[in-house]
């Protein structure tokens, strides 16, 4: 079995977020980067996963660069990662020679796929567009580590999820796809606060969730992050404004200082992306063709989490006004780069304890050791993963499996991913976008 099919009959996404199947991704190109950025504040797996498993991470890239004649790799990681630039150079030392590092100052999102090829190679990916485009591949180095398992025969059945805020114990959670929030809060500790709400993902990116939805959230292949927050912190409340307050906010108290694009890491690499004439353009109905600006939003919070001085939400309007326009069919029509735009980028990067401050997360942890195992008797296995095509269940309410069974897929021509069961049991459920299994001696464990 070659590469590809490895890496597809394990189940293998993108584990930075975005979870695109990489038997879809891996091809011949100039240059392979593997993202070891992890640039959301607190968030600490992928850094877990570099000074644990190097060795495999490595081979990994070794063997992705044989199988497609890929002349240059580069792995792109903080300089302040110390221990993890270690135990790379080690690695590389030992078995990937050849492989570059390169060293990012501590910014905010160092790790957008676009904003580092920009920084290691100075070349924009066309808006609306794909690194493919300038013969660069993007790997997560978490995505590299289950690449390294697939060629072993093992599928995505685990992750490490860096579990944070306010739980007994801030610690990265080593639990099995599927495991329910509720369970990873358990396995840190129990939540400290009440009532709380939760983070999924990073402070900046990830999605808020109500304390009543924990438990019948299913942790993905994709998921790396869970804050507990206060249901009244800051973090939590900013994002709950209806799309009607911050339309009305837009018409109401914008001041058109255009800061959010100064700021915006997508407009700094010559992209078009200008959050002010989105807010301009809504608030005052003209419609076409600053709106179509929203489309090259990389929903990286830094206009309104960190740029506009009235503490208005460009992010959120470009979500809107994106779901709008794809609703049409509208696409992006301007492809040009500005390379004029990108003079000022390097006076315009935000240190990470910046935004730990400024969103009031100075008391949690920005770095975590501890690992902790989590056996839940029960798990909620997502049959949708990012930007993917949604499985389809290959199981049926009854069914008996064990750890690494099949449970839902695609097929191979298509952009989307085989699903494994994470625990052995009985399935309980199956719709179309989750399969329950229930553990088969319903006796769950944390360790
Ligand atoms: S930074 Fe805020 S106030 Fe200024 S243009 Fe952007 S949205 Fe408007
Ligand atoms: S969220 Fe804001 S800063 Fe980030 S890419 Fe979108 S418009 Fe730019």
């Amino acid at each position: 079995m070659g590469l590809l099919e490895q890496v597809f009959e394990a189940g293998v996404v993108g584990a930075g977020g975005a979870g695109f199947p990489t038997h879809k991704k891996l091809t011949q190109v100039d240059l392979l980067i593997v993202n070891a950025a992890e640039c959301e504040p607190l968030l600490a797996s992928d850094r877990y996963v570099m000074r644990t498993f190097p060795d495999q991470i490595i081979d990994a890239v070794v063997q992705i660069r044989e199988t497609f004649g890929i002349p240059r790799v580069v792995i792109g990681t903080k300089r302040h990662y110390a221990a993890e630039v270690k135990a790379l150079q080690d690695a590389i030392g030992q078995r990937g020679g050849g492989i570059e590092l390169f060293l990012l100052d501590s910014f905010y999102p160092a790790g957008d796929e676009q904003v580092l090829i920009y920084e290691i190679t100075g070349q924009t990916v066309p808006p609306g567009g794909i690194p493919l485009q300038v013969g660069i591949v993007v790997v997560n180095v978490t995505t590299a580590l289950n690449i390294h398992r697939a060629t072993q025969g093992k599928p995505v059945t685990r992750h490490y999820v860096t579990v944070t805020g306010e739980v007994a114990q801030p610690c990265l959670v080593d639990a099995p796809i599927g495991a329910t929030a509720a369970d990873l809060i358990a396995a840190a500790g129990g939540a400290t606060v009440e009532p709380y709400a939760i983070v999924r993902g990073g402070p900046m990116m990830g999605r808020r969730h109500g304390q009543a939805e924990v438990a019948g959230l299913g942790y993905g292949k994709a998921d790396g992050g869970l804050i507990v927050l206060p249901a009244d912190h800051p973090l939590i409340q900013f994002s709950q404004k209806p799309i009607e307050h911050v339309i009305n906010q837009a018409k109401s108290i914008c001041i058109q200082c255009s800061l959010c694009t100064d700021m915006c890491p997508r407009y700094l690499i010559g992209h078009q992306m200008r959050p002010h004439r989105v807010m301009r353009s809504v608030a005052t109905g003209q419609g076409a063709p600053d709106l179509l600006d929203a489309l090259l939003c990389c929903e990286c919070g830094i206009c309104e989490m960190y740029a506009c001085p009235m503490g208005l939400s460009p992010r959120r309007m470009n979500i809107y006004v994106k779901g709008m326009l794809r609703s049409q069919g509208v696409g992006v029509q301007d492809k040009t780069v500005h390379p004029e735009q990108t003079r000022e980028r390097d006076y315009r990067h935000i240190a990470q304890q910046r935004l730990i401050d400024r969103w009031e997360l100075d008391g949690y942890p920005t770095h975590l050791d501890q690992v902790v195992t989590c056996e839940p008797d029960h798990v909620r296995l997502a049959l949708r993963h990012g930007v993917g095509k949604p499985s389809a269940p290959r199981v049926a309410v009854g069914d008996k499996v064990a750890v690494g069974d099949v449970v839902a897929g695609v097929d191979f021509s298509e952009a989307g991913c085989l699903v494994h069961a994470s625990i052995g049991g009985v399935v309980t459920s199956v719709d179309d976008g989750w399969i329950d299994v229930a553990a088969a001696t319903g006796a769950g464990r944390t360790s």
